[in-house]
């Protein structure tokens, strides 16, 4: 007979959770709206419930509205923003095409990575950290490599730098007949992003950024002429769950099975994009550059100085120069320790040279900025 097993550890007391309750003023996530969180208690019903399929609807019809596209092809693919950008990209490359990426921050990168991992060749567009893209830069990538896709950020959270002149970029792609994907990630619903009238082919983008929202359904986009390129592959993607061609089948007509939908995260995501359109975007856009103008003036009054120019500024992501002789880590771990307050330090070649000051959302309003301004003020003094 089995003995049994004496060894066996106790089963684990972890304890109700009880997180601490922080002001999220870094790079993402950024606070919930209360009203997104209540939402996310609401009742699970099926994937596949007639009810689902109409909060689905509706979900997707407000993501039209925030990313200006009237795109039929617009949905939350399950996973955190590197889903939805790994799924643009995952299904724009195919094994054997080009695909010229930016070298100006940490996310261009990773898009080189996703296209490597596709199949794909990957050229660069060479600009400096800080710096956004030049336009007589990518038209002359575009010259020497003629590149099948063209990846960009739009807003780079590792340098707070907001890519201008958009129409320009995608323009030159499409006169060499390639596809445009823009990084939307801390663009969507905080700075103004036109999809439709920028030409932008495919924009992907995460919830718990400038949506408030938390992480689990990433909002992407792609025009007719996009999804027609992903539904004449001629072989499918590498990844089966992030394959658009079988994702079709449950956010397009059929609404059939393919994955279990994270429900609770489409109502989060619902909820957030119905306070997006209760506020109106453009007036959305207007808060976040008004909320971060008066955070960037009260930094700047304390000495501090903006790691972007003037023009390129980021309203969403502020990259604030560490001053001389300061440890970043240590203010870091101050605020959070004293204050409850997020920031983050910099990435890649701004390790150690900035901090990442977010203003996103339910975060961008000005009792944070206060918060924020005098905690930092009493913890570099
Ligand atoms: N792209 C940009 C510009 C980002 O800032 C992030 C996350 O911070 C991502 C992509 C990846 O998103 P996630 O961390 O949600 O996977």
């Amino acid at each position: 007979m089995q003995q049994p097993d004496l060894d066996r550890p106790e089963a684990p007391d972890a304890g109700e959770l009880t997180p601490p309750e922080r002001t999220l003023m870094g790079p993402g996530p950024s606070d919930a709206d209360p009203r997104v969180l209540r939402a996310m208690s609401t009742p699970l019903v099926g994937h596949l419930d007639p009810a689902f399929v109409d909060i689905m609807d509706e979900t997707q019809e407000l993501l039209r509205y925030t990313f200006r596209t009237d795109n039929r092809w617009t949905i939350p693919v399950s996973g955190t923003g590197s889903a939805s950008m790994e799924a643009a990209i995952g299904n724009l490359v195919e094994p054997g095409d080009t695909m010229l990426v930016p070298t100006n921050g940490y996310f261009g990168g990773r898009m080189a990575e996703m296209a490597r991992r596709a199949g794909g060749d990957v050229v660069e567009v060479d600009a400096p950290w800080g710096e956004p893209l030049d336009p007589v830069d990518v038209q002359a990538a575009f010259d020497e490599h003629q590149p099948d896709v063209f990846g960009f950020v739009h807003a780079e959270t590792s340098t707070g730098v907001l890519q201008p002149a958009v129409s320009e970029l995608t323009s030159i792609a499409h006169d060499h007949d390639a596809f445009v994907i823009a990084d939307c990630v801390t663009s969507l619903g905080g700075v103004p992003l036109e999809v439709d009238e920028w030409d932008v082919d495919a924009a992907y983008s995460g919830p718990q950024k400038c949506l408030s929202c938390p992480p689990g359904a990433s909002p992407l986009t792609l025009n007719d002429r996009a999804m027609d390129k992903v539904l004449s592959r001629e072989e499918p993607a590498r990844s089966w769950y992030l394959d658009l061609s079988l994702l079709e089948g449950y956010w397009g007509e059929e609404r059939a099975y393919h994955h279990t939908a994270p429900i609770t995260n489409v109502y989060a995501l619902r909820e957030a994009l119905r306070l997006v359109a209760e506020e109106g975007i453009e007036a959305r856009w207007r808060r976040h550059r008004e909320t971060a103008g008066a955070l960037k003036a009260g930094l700047e009054a304390m000495g501090l100085e903006t790691n972007a120019a003037e023009e390129y500024w980021l309203p969403s992501l502020n990259a604030v120069r560490v001053p001389d002789g300061v440890d970043d880590g240590a203010v870091i771990a101050d605020l959070l320790e004293h204050y409850d307050l997020e920031i983050a330090s910099g990435l890649g070649d701004l390790a150690g040279e900035i901090f990442r000051i977010g203003c996103m959302g339910h975060s961008a309003r000005p009792g944070n900025v206060s918060l924020l301004v005098s905690a930092l003020g009493q913890t570099l003094a």
